[in-house]
This record gives structure tokens, sequence and C-alpha cells, in this order.
């Protein structure tokens, strides 16, 4: 196979830009530097706050980029050449007389780049705005910076370099622009370059650094009273107006020490003040649905308005944020609108990992669209918060093309001020919808498709392109259309069916074949099969799981986790992406393995159907559920490891639940276990009517039934405890039960 270097094909290419552009001014000449970078000797302070982004560090950008393009090496000065093209950065670009006051940025974001031909001027109001301004310029010599790994830079290489007429002007859309992720967490170019940036504002958990936890013994008051007692937390009694007061006295001393947008968020848990007061703000009427409990809104937003004022009164340009989380996620029912200064985040954990917000086909996202309509009516600053991946799953490609495309102008007009999107930087599987959620975030207006265009059409070529972008508007379609909102493992099967396996693999082949001979667009096509591979593998492995075979499930999964492994120490992936695999397979399929191993023997794996009852009121066991001769024909059938309950349009209450089926026992037999793989919520199995012994919630376990089995049919009832949510519905057993025989 010849493979001609990437930079040679580019070469030819970019020739004819070249030749277009030689009227302009000149960078480099015949791969020699042409310009001058001219930067002040002392730029001024950062207005941004950020220092690790200033005027050097933009011309540095330029620099490298440059030598990427051209091999020339731009000098850095602090003058002009006399009589030689020259690009003024930053304070050196204003002093050469560009504007940048007149740009309405109100986090002193705004940039410029202009030539006029003869000069380039290049700046921002801060000093990440001048780094954003030199990749703009760099964007229009034909660079772009796909993916946040060397892969992912995206430049023409040429021997002479000119740019033409510029006259650009930007600022960001959102005056927050976060997407970070576990191991992902610096502020690196790429984030920079693509727009990521804005105020830094704190949203987390933060009252127990206001109101310190050994004040307790001083003032028990202060702390939340649970069971007529009070008791010493980080949550708080925040009815007391002694308690209020110190609160705000410690948050001004905060901004007045530095965090100039600090949180207000409340701790982590469910500690809440059970005080008469506290109480009264309450809505009994108000519940959340998640976990049924009386929404805590409105008394933290009475909390929230009291200490925006407090705090407008003295440093009115601070922003307060907190997060609407936990059972203080809906909108509340009695509130003024909250002061300007106060920001509600939303923060939909415990949503649907799929759809878009309002999404007909999605009740949850539907709801969610109700729910930031309310918060949007009561606060003047909403910000969201929310995940960029498939949580708790991180091997197979998954597409928030449509996602995002909708819901960042939408997040726009309603009001919200900022985006945070927790990502993990698993390029082969997430790459183009990470790419377009921070470019949405800084352009909320920008064309979503044009986006996307220009990213396939650069990225993988001009050949390789078209499939690869029918690979990921086919990957985004199917999600879309699923109609299940259920996360981490168990969904992928909906979307990766044999069909849907074969056609993305043809189309990956194809841009195979069309990338040939340019070692860049073939190395980013290769890394987006492993991608694919991952789902086709976990696919075979789950068949292999769900017919009882789990000598070969093993022999898949640890192929797919080696694969992982190898392709994580390369750079791909993330630690989350072996740790989800082992945590929510491996153990499972691991378990299933040394249950089944010789002499070992499988018998039967249990049906796929059962019947299934809600039990809310827990009368069950009274009723007779676990008895061989109760009447469960009006019980509804249900699939088990074959699908969800989500995805079967079953409702996801918190409640026990009941599974009976029947099996056969032959007449001769040795020990008799059943292997439960997985069953989400706690677990316990009743043979013919007996109670066993307790199983496990989502794990594997065993139950020796040896004893109370008998030849012919035998009836299993299981109760499900699943009053506590794990994970977004998912059921009662989700995957197989096997009948296993040992010696
Ligand atoms: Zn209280
Ligand atoms: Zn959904």
């Amino acid at each position: 196979m010849e493979t001609k270097p990437l930079r040679e094909a580019a070469l030819l290419a970019v020739m004819a830009l070249a030749a277009a552009q030689a009227a302009g001014m000149e960078i480099a000449h015949d791969r020699q530097p042409a310009a001058t970078i001219v930067i002040e000797k002392a730029p001024a302070p950062d207005k941004g706050g950020r220092s690790d982004w200033d005027d050097p560090a933009a011309a540095k950008v330029l620099v490298d980029w440059v030598k990427k393009i051209t091999d020339a090496e731009l000098p850095i000065a602090h003058a002009a050449p006399a009589g030689r093209p020259a690009i003024f950065v930053g304070a050196s670009a204003l002093k050469a007389g560009l504007k940048l006051d007149d740009i309405k940025s109100p986090t002193n974001e705004g940039m410029r780049v202009l030539c006029d031909g003869d000069r380039v001027l290049l700046g921002g109001q801060c000093g990440a705005a001048t780094v954003k301004a030199a990749c703009r310029f760099l964007e229009e010599l034909g660079c772009r910076y796909f993916m946040d790994e060397p892969i992912g830079e995206v430049f023409p290489r040429t021997k002479s370099l000119s740019v033409g007429k510029l006259d650009i002007t930007d600022q960001p859309g959102f005056l927050y622009r976060s997407i970070w992720g576990s191991q992902w967490s610096g502020n690196s170019l790429w984030k920079v370059w693509n727009g990521a940036g804005g105020l830094s504002m704190g949203m987390g958990h933060s009252w127990g650094g206001y109101v310190r936890r050994n004040l307790f013994a001083q003032h028990p008051e202060y702390f939340p009273l649970r069971l007529d007692k009070r008791v010493e937390s980080e949550w708080l009694c925040t009815s007391n107006p002694d308690l209020r007061k110190l609160f705000a006295e410690n948050l001004l001393k905060a901004i007045e020490g530095g965090a100039t947008n600090p949180s207000i968020s409340p701790p982590d848990g469910t500690t809440y003040c059970e005080c008469p007061a506290c109480k009264a703000q309450d809505d009994p009427n108000s519940l959340e649905p998640s976990s049924g409990k009386v929404n805590m809104t409105n008394r933290y937003c009475d909390f929230f308005d009291f200490l925006g004022r407090q705090v407008a009164a003295k440093h009115p340009e601070s922003i307060l944020s907190f997060y609407a989380y936990a059972d203080y996620t809906q909108p509340p029912t009695r509130q003024e609108k909250l002061p300007p200064n106060v920001a509600a985040w939303i923060a939909p954990i415990r949503y649907c990992r799929y759809h878009r917000i309002g999404h007909p086909d999605c009740p949850s996202r539907t709801h969610l669209a109700g729910l930031l309509d309310g918060w949007a009516a009561v606060a003047s600053k909403i910000g969201y918060r929310t995940y960029n991946y498939n949580l708790a799953e991180c091997i197979v490609p998954f597409s928030m093309y449509s996602v995002w495309k909708h819901d960042i102008p939408w997040l726009k007009a309603k009001g919200c001020i900022g985006v945070n999107l927790e990502s993990l930087e698993n390029w082969e599987i997430y790459g183009p919808h990470m790419y377009l959620s921070i470019r949405l975030a800084y352009s909320p207006a920008a064309d979503a498709a044009a986006l996307m265009d220009d990213y396939f059409a650069r990225f993988f070529g001009p050949n390789a392109g078209p499939p690869m972008k029918q690979y990921w508007m086919a990957i985004d379609e199917a999600f879309d259309k699923m109609k299940c909102h259920s996360g981490s493992f168990f969904a992928i099967h909906l979307v990766y069916t044999p069909e849907f396996l074969a056609k993305t693999k043809a189309l990956l082949d194809q841009a195979a074949e069309a990338a040939k001979g340019d070692i860049a667009y073939a190395a980013r096509v290769a890394i987006h099969t492993e991608g694919w591979r991952n789902a086709a593998e976990f696919i075979a492995l789950r068949n292999a799981m769900n017919q009882g075979d789990f000598a070969q499930a093993k022999k898949l999964y640890d192929a797919l986790h080696d694969r992982n492994e190898t392709e994580y120490k390369k750079g791909y992936g993330n630690h989350y992406t072996l740790h989800y695999l082992e945590r929510f397979v491996g153990t499972h399929v691991n378990a299933g393995a040394d249950a089944t191993a010789p002499p070992a023997k499988v018998l039967a794996v249990l049906p796929d159907h059962w019947r299934l009852a809600y039990d809310k009121e827990e009368e069950g066991v009274q009723k007779g559920y676990a008895k061989p001769d109760f009447d469960d024909s009006a019980w509804k059938q249900v699939a088990t490891f074959s699908n969800t309950l989500d995805a079967q349009g079953l409702p996801d209450l918190k409640t026990v639940m009941w599974y009976r089926t029947r099996f056969q026992v032959p007449e001769k037999h040795g020990r008799l276990m059943l292997f439960f793989t997985e069953v989400d919520g706690n677990p316990i199995v009743y043979l013919n009517g007996r109670e066993t012994d307790p199983g496990k919630k989502r794990a594997p376990f065993e139950i020796d039934i040896t004893k109370v089995a008998k030849p012919g049919e035998n009836l299993v009832a299981v109760r499900v405890d699943h009053s506590k949510i794990t994970e977004l519905f998912l059921g009662g057993i989700i995957r197989p039960v096997l009948l296993i025989e040992r010696p």
C-alpha cells in the first residue's frame, strides 16, 4: 500500500489557496518567516483575571501554528521592523490602533482581528480573548483544533503563506462556558481555541465554608433540627435570623477575599432542617418526583433571596450560584423573582441521558423543559450543568449532536448564563459532539449543521469526510429515535442492532478506503473504528451472557477490556472507560464464568419473560405472591435481560416489585443452584413458596435450591425492593438467571 505523507498531500491542496492570497500580506515565504509578531514589553494586566493566558501566550500560539503550516518560525519583537509585514498582538495592537472598547462583552472577552493587507492587528479585552483572537486568525488560514490531542490538529501545509483583508469581531454568547472532566480539568489551548472560558464562578457545595461546624456548641440553633434535636452538620437552619446574618457576613468576607462569584449551594446529602419555621416555608403540595419527598426549593430560595439582597448592597457585580439539585431541583412554588445577582444552576442528574430538552418522545426531558421554564421565570440568571457523555458507560460511540444543536440555543433563549459540561475525553466515541458543544457555548447562534460539515470535511478530508459524516449522523439519529432513557450499558443493544452494526461498519470501511494514502485522515478513521469495535464486541458478549454462555462472554469481555486498556495507555479513553466496564460488566461476567465453569453445568437459562407486579402497599407476602398456586395471569408479562423496564414503557416507581416464572428440573440431578447475574434492587428469592437466602443488589449471587427444588415444574418468585434508585430506571431483574447443576 502506498502512503503519501499528509504534509505533501496537503501542500498540493494549499498551493491554490496560497496563490489566491498572494495579493495579501505575506506571513512566510519559501519556508522562511516574512512577518514579525509584535508584542509589548510589559503588557497591561489581564482584565479577565486569568494570568495563564496573555499576549506572549497568544504570540506563542501563532509561532507554533505558523511553523506547523510553513516550517517558518516567526520572530517575536517589541517593535515592528520598518518595511516588513507585522502581526500586532494584544497591547501592541491596541497601540497600533485596534479598537476593542466598542465590543459589548459583559465578561470582557470581546475580540477583534483586522488585516488591511499590510499588517494584522489582533487582540481581546482579556488575555484569553487575545489568545482566542490568535486562534481565530489561524482558522482564517485554514487551521482547526478538533480534538485535544495532536491528531486533532488540522492545518494546511505550504511553503509560503499570505493573508488577505480581515475584519472579524466576536464575543461569547454565555458568561460561563466550561468543558471539563476527570483527568481533563486543565485550561488547555483546545478549550480556549474552541470557546471555553468566561467568568470564574463557584457553584459547588459550600455552606460549611461560611458557617463552621464548630459553632454548634455555642449556637446549636443555627443547625438543623432532626427528630426534635439540633444536630451538628454542614446543613443549617436557614430560617434563623441570626444564622442568616452570620452567613451573609461571611459570604461578604469571602467576596472581599477574592471569591468574586462565590457558591451558595447547600451541602451534599439531605439533612434538611425540620424546625417549624423552616417547614412552614415548604409547600406540602409540591413533591420532588425523583424522591417523592416534599420539595425544599421554597425555603432555600427564600434564603438565597436574602443572601442576594445582602450582597447586592455592597457588591452588586458578584454572582451567587447554587445548584438546583436533589430535593430542591424543582422551581419554587411561591417566590417573587430572585434578585438579579442570584443564579440557579439546573443539574439534571436524574433525567434521561439521551434526548434533547423537550423531546416529544421523552417524558423526562419534557418535564425538564417545564422545570427550566419555571426556574427561568423566577431567576433572572439560570445556568445548566450536565453530562456530555453516557453516564456510567463510556466505551460505545454516542452522539449528542441533536441534543446540543437544540439545547444550547434553547438555553440561550431562556436567558441561561452558562453551560457547565462534564465531559470525558473519549474522542473516539464522543469527538464530534464534544467539539460542537463548546463551539455552540461560545456562539449559540452558530449553525450547528455547518459546524459539523466543516468538521467532517476538514478532519477526515474530502473523500473520507462524507462517509464519516453519515456514520456519526446515523448514530445520532439512532439515539435520538431510541424510546429508552436509562443510562449505562443497558440501552446499547437498542441502537447497535445487527443491522446497525453492519451499516455503520460499512461506512467506516468506506471511509478507511477513502482515507488511504493520507496518514492523518487514515489515523483519524482508525481511532473511530476502535470505538465502533467496542460496540460490536460489547453486543457479542452481551449475547453470549444472555445465552448463558459465560465462558464465551468472559473470553469476549477479556478481549474488549485488554484492547481498551491498550488504547487507554495510548491516550484514548479515560480511566472511567475501564472502571465502568469492570464495575458494570466485568464483575457479572466473571462471576458467571466462575459459577458455570466445569464441572458445573448450565441446565437452563430461565425465561426472558416473567410476570411482574408493583407492590406499593408491600402486601405481596400476605397476598401469596410467592406461592406456586397464586394466579398471576393478570400480571404483566415483561422482558428481563433482553430489555429494561424503561425501554418497555413501564413507569419508574420507587416501590417493591414482584417477578414470577416457572422452570423445569430433571428427575435426577446433583446440587442445584439459581445464579442471578444482576437484580437492580434488594432481592428476596422464593422457590415453590419458600423464602431462600437473601440475594444481592446489583451484584451477582447464587442460591442453593437443591433441597427446595422438585422434579418437574418449579415456581420462582422474586421480591425486588426498588424503593431506593440506583441508576435511572432499569428494572428489577436486568440480567439472566441460570439454573446450574454442580456435582
Ligand atoms: Zn430550621
Ligand atoms: Zn429520553
